[in-house]
């Protein structure tokens, strides 16, 4: 299970992160799916070191098991 108190920076692996939104204006980054034709995009979360400055992206647990669920399904029907 996902636990975003346990994420840490994939560069320098500090714990010191700011969690927050990227895009401009207020329009979140969007992750589309290839491939799986039924799920709209989700919303990506991201945050940034603040020991090192490193930006990453993720998606939210409850986006997750969407899409995982979503992907499981298209790969039956194949
Ligand atoms: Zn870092």
């Amino acid at each position: 299970m996902q636990d975003i108190s346990k994420l840490c920076c994939v560069a320098c692996g500090g714990e010191n992160l700011c969690f927050g939104y990227l895009g401009i204006g207020g329009v979140s980054n969007v992750f589309i799916p290839s491939g799986v034709f039924s799920v709209s995009g989700s919303k990506t979360r991201s945050f940034v070191c603040l020991n090192c400055g490193y930006v990453s992206q993720y998606l939210p647990e409850s986006k997750l098991e969407r899409l995982r669920s979503r992907f499981k399904q298209e790969v039956e029907k194949a």
